[in-house]
């Protein structure tokens, strides 16, 4: 039988990492289009990115309603050769109302692509790279790839300085930390 689990952060219950969540005061909005797979997975960190700022929304599918980024000025927060790379405390001239994150492994953010090209005519934008990422419990499918909170916090902490992003990634660290502990007691357990 599945363990409980806490209905605002999804973490198993003991784990819930809800009083970690800040509230913070975004001001670009941030819109996660998150693939259904990623959606069940229990280290799902956009939702906790969500849940932290006051501005943001996630949608659950795989084809979505184009207007969600068409009628606001978006960027779309994904790796590529023409994307601005923003580094902290750096703000665009002409910073977008709006930041579009597709959610999921590597492969499922590419499909998400493929299913909505019109993502594909937004500009684009990714964290300056460098910052290595925390996310040692879910090992990501390319090197020096951040975890959905990650790119999100660092994104916002260029776009909406002087505002302070960092304490998004709260919640994050602790469920981290939680994960490393259970490991480090199950490989103390003798069999
Ligand atoms: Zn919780």
């Amino acid at each position: 039988m599945a363990r409980s689990r806490c209905a605002r952060c999804t973490r198993p219950a003991g784990y819930c990492v809800c009083a970690h969540i800040p509230r913070l005061r975004n001001r670009t909005r941030v819109l996660v289009l998150q693939h259904p797979d990623e959606a069940r997975h229990p280290l799902n960190t956009a939702r906790l990115a969500v849940l932290g700022l006051a501005n943001a929304d996630l949608h659950v599918g795989e084809a979505f309603d184009a207007r969600l980024w068409l009628d606001t000025p978006s960027w779309l927060l994904f790796p590529g050769d023409d994307a601005c790379v923003l580094s902290p405390g750096m703000r665009p001239a002409d910073p977008p109302a709006q930041l579009v994150v597709p959610d999921g492994t590597w492969r499922h953010a590419r499909r998400l692509l493929r299913t909505n090209p019109s993502l594909l005519t937004l500009p684009r934008c990714a964290p300056a790279p460098g910052a290595a990422s925390a996310y040692t419990v879910r090992r990501a499918a390319e090197p020096g790839a951040l975890a959905t909170i990650e790119a999100i916090a660092a994104t916002l902490q260029a776009l909406d300085a002087p505002m302070d992003a960092t304490p998004l990634l709260r919640p994050f660290a602790a469920m981290v930390q939680a994960q490393l502990d259970a490991t480090a007691r199950a490989a103390a357990t003798p069999d």
